[in-house]
């Protein structure tokens, strides 16, 4: 699952560069007995198997061997702290992570409390494994990896980037099934262009996302916009209050 994502698109170039490396590593591989089990039944009862501690913790052990130790070990998990972009900034800060990935019911409880240096939760959602969690994890880590995305300037006008969301996008045709892209895209005005896309990320974070206006770094031109259209808002009569 991890390998099939890892071989496509941005993060496949990515890596054939050598501007990150990932390693999906097998549980299993760090079994001792003859079934290779890294499951059994929850102690007290109930629905599902849970994943035994020893793989895991022999599986750290043997990255932080090959590798040198890691600064942060990451458990996956529903009950974790929100992963958000700047939980992204920061692990791409860092030069070796783990990724601890559960299964089945979870994960043997000493495992967190024990191994894994941090929890972190892709949304407030069960999936049935962390894998793809993990991989939404790189993927965000990565484009924060300098060179990883072509442009700079797109990773920096991405949503979240300054705390705000991105503005829409458009491109050719100019005019599709009657629908026009928005004039001042076509003016080839680029100081009103600018202006016109500052005006629509935030108005579009006060639309959908106003609290994260709070800690947004705006500039003095979006500050102004931002006061202008929190003026207008207060003055409709139909506010969305
Ligand atoms: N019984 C657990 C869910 C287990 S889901 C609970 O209710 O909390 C199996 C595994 O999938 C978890 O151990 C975790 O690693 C991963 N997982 C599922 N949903 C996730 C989410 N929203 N964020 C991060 N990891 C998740």
């Amino acid at each position: 699952m991890i390998e099939g994502a890892l071989a496509e698109g941005i993060l496949a170039r990515a890596i054939q560069r050598e501007l990150l490396t990932v390693r999906a590593r097998d549980l299993r591989e760090f079994t001792e007995d003859r079934h290779r089990s890294v499951d059994d039944v929850p102690y007290g009862g109930g629905p599902g198997m849970v994943l035994k501690p020893e793989p895991l913790f022999r599986a750290v052990e043997a990255i932080a061997r090959d590798t040198g130790a890691p600064q942060a070990i990451v458990l996956v998990s529903p009950q974790g702290r929100p992963f958000c972009q700047d939980e992204a900034a920061r692990l791409a800060g860092l030069e070796r992570v783990v990724i601890l990935c559960g299964r089945y019911e979870g994960i043997d409880d000493r495992v967190r409390e024990n191994l894994a240096t941090e929890e972190l939760s892709i949304g407030d959602y069960v999936l049935s494994g962390g894998e793809l969690p993990a991989l939404v994890i790189v993927d965000a880590v990565a484009r924060l990896i300098p060179g990883v995305v072509g442009d700079e300037d797109s990773v920096a006008g991405d949503s979240f980037a300054r705390g705000i969301l991105d503005f829409p996008h458009f491109t050719r045709p100019a005019e599709f099934r009657d629908w026009k892209v928005p004039d001042v895209l076509v003016s080839g005005h680029h100081g009103e262009i600018r202006k016109w896309r500052k005006r629509q990320a935030i108005e579009l974070t006060l639309q959908r996302r106003p609290e994260l206006l709070a800690d947004a770094e705006l500039d003095v031109e979006e500050q102004e916009i931002l006061r202008e259209l929190m003026e207008r808002q207060k003055g409709a009569p139909h506010g969305r209050d």
